[in-house]
């Protein structure tokens, strides 16, 4: 078993902005990732809205920035996969693949996941033409007709990117109004290859070995219909990765973790922050807000415990 200072678990911009913050004051911490630092923000084909880059940056460049700033202070970062969380007295015991953790200042900062759909054929053809993820698998669309479910920042953005590959892009929202960003549903609005379907949703993915249609309906006509697209991207919105703890920890309804403006969760010691946390705004530029103010709590916390 190791023992810490201080453990992050999670390298999104949060987890890894934490990480540069606890590094630079010089306390042993260690960060925690399941695959590879970054977060959801490396499948994001471009950030505009990150302050100091101009011209927009790549998801993948501005996290391995990140990483390599957070390095470059000395952050310690294994790969491990936590599963579980208890409390031993005041510390906090973190078991992750075989090893074990012993820390007095635990951060979370573990994001979200992308939501299923849950409509029959999803499952199914998951990674045959159903898609969470533009960046990663939009280069398979080139010169085919895909549809991108969804009426947020993500959904309407990485709609945008796949007119990169695909001949024809659909958007298929269930309201006649869409939540992203102006900026961004004004770019969507206006490009000949991005065609919107307003009070729509999809009630069935269709295809033998890959997607091939979906069936839509309207849901103020009640009409249903089938659409040609060999690949449909979900952008239905995220559930946080929040699961791990075996004791009682504050959380909403949709069971973000609650954490006050410190990012001080109900259980002394536990900082939440990023995407994890429960908030109405989620952005890369206030994760790393929340990852230093985490970092500074915990900084606090530790020296008290000394003192
Ligand atoms: P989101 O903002 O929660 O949007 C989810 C979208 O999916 C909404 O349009 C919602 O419809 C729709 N939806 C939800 N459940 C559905 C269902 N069962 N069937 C059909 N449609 C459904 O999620 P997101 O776009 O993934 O973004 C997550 C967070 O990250 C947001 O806070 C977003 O602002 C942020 N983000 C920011 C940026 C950026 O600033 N560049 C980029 C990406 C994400 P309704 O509108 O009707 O609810």
């Amino acid at each position: 078993m190791k023992e810490h200072d201080c453990i992050i678990i999670g390298g999104g911009p949060a987890g890894l902005t934490a990480g540069i913050y606890a590094a630079r004051s010089r306390l042993d911490v260690l960060l925690l990732e399941k695959l590879m630092p970054g977060g959801q923000a490396v499948t994001t084909s471009l950030v505009e809205n990150y302050p100091g880059f101009d011209e927009g940056v790549s998801g993948p460049d501005l996290m391995a920035r990140m990483d390599q700033q957070a390095r470059r202070f000395g952050l310690d970062v294994e790969i491990a996969l936590v599963e579980r969380v208890a409390l031993d007295g005041g510390r906090k015991r973190i078991f992750a693949d075989d090893k074990e953790y012993l820390v007095n200042a635990l951060i979370v900062s573990t994001g979200a996941q992308s939501r299923l759909l849950g409509v029959p054929g999803e499952q199914e053809l998951k990674g045959k033409g159903v898609s969470y993820c533009a960046t990663c698998d939009g280069a398979f669309f080139r010169e085919k007709r895909v549809a991108v479910v969804g009426g947020g920042d993500s959904a309407v953005e990485e709609a945008v990117y796949l007119t990169r590959f695909a001949d024809k892009v659909f958007i298929i929202h269930r309201r006649d109004q869409l939540r992203a960003a102006k900026v961004v549903q004004e770019r969507a609005l206006q490009h000949d290859k991005i065609e919107i379907l307003w009070d729509t949703v999809v009630t069935r993915i269709n295809g033998e070995q890959f997607v091939q249609s979906i069936d839509v309906k309207n849901v103020k006509t009640d009409q249903e219909s089938q659409l040609d697209v060999a690949g449909v991207f979900m952008y239905v919105g995220v559930s946080p990765n929040s699961d791990f703890f075996d004791f009682p920890i504050d959380k909403d309804a949709g069971g973000f973790l609650i954490s006050d403006q410190n990012m001080q969760t109900s259980v002394e010691g536990i900082y939440a922050a990023g995407d994890v946390r429960s908030k109405t705004f989620r952005q890369i530029v206030n994760a790393t807000g929340e990852g230093a103010m985490a970092a500074f709590s915990a900084e606090k916390y530790l020296e008290n415990l000394k003192s």
